[in-house]
């Protein structure tokens, strides 16, 4: 059985009763980053040994992976905040699992978009989830395409390029495009701000703008009849 655990994305006491219990009772814990999964093992004196899984070496590893599972291994997955596979390696593997029979397990838990999109007040019957979009190629186009989409669309952006990011949303949704910037979720400066796309921009150019990001942007609105 492949356990994939979600863990939280800033406050600790976010983590369920279950993740806890299913990280205790697997025989290893794969880790994105072995250092800041260890934190959170000690933190809550869980001694399951971890183990490597990233970006870096999933390809590599996912075969012995699967062949350990189906050997009767009972694994774990982790990222370093939130739910593995959302914008974090988790994806090859699970996908091997089910190709290959081994049962995959998805506890419910922490990720980051699911409180911005809640929490800005914009619909969130329908929505897109897009991630972090591309920095060079590809970025104008995906840009269009989103700011096409008739729903709600979710990104993931770092703070180091937020008010670029804005500024490009503004030039292809035009200025007064509702959206929510929600910053350090669960965690001692949170800051959820919804406002149109300009204010947005405006607001956090007046500040080094610090913490993890997710931006939130209204869908295209419905042309009037008339
Ligand atoms: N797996 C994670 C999830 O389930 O949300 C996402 C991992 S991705 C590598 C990291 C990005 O998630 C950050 O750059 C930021 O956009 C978003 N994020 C993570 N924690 C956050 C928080 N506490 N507040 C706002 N955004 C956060």
């Amino acid at each position: 059985m492949l356990y994939i655990v979600p863990t939280p994305i800033g406050n600790l006491e976010d983590i369920t009763l279950r993740a806890l219990r299913i990280l205790k009772e697997v025989s290893l814990v794969l880790a994105e980053d072995t250092r800041t999964s260890g934190k959170l093992l000690k933190h809550y004196e869980i001694r399951t040994p971890l183990r490597a899984f990233h970006a870096h070496n999933e390809h590599a590893v996912v075969e012995k992976l699967v062949a350990e599972l189906q050997a009767g291994t009972s694994m774990a997955l982790v990222s370093d905040a939130g739910t593995p596979g959302i914008s974090d390696p988790g994806f090859l593997l699970v996908r091997a699992c089910v190709q290959q029979g081994v049962r995959v397990e998805c506890l419910p838990g922490p990720t980051a978009f699911v409180p911005a999109l809640v929490a800005s007040g914009l619909p969130c019957d329908t929505f897109h989830f897009e991630g972090f979009l591309p920095h060079k190629k590809g970025r104008q186009t995906r840009l269009k395409y989103l700011a096409e989409l008739p729903h709600t669309f979710v990104l993931y952006e770092s703070p180091y390029r937020l008010i670029k990011c804005l500024g490009e949303l503004a030039e292809v949704c035009g200025a007064t495009r509702m959206a929510c910037v929600a910053r350090e979720l669960s965690k001692l400066h949170e800051e959820v701000k919804t406002a149109p796309l300009t204010e947005l921009q405006a607001h956090f150019s007046a500040k080094e703008v610090k913490g993890e990001i997710v931006v939130v942007v209204a869908g295209m609105p419905k042309r009037s009849v008339d």
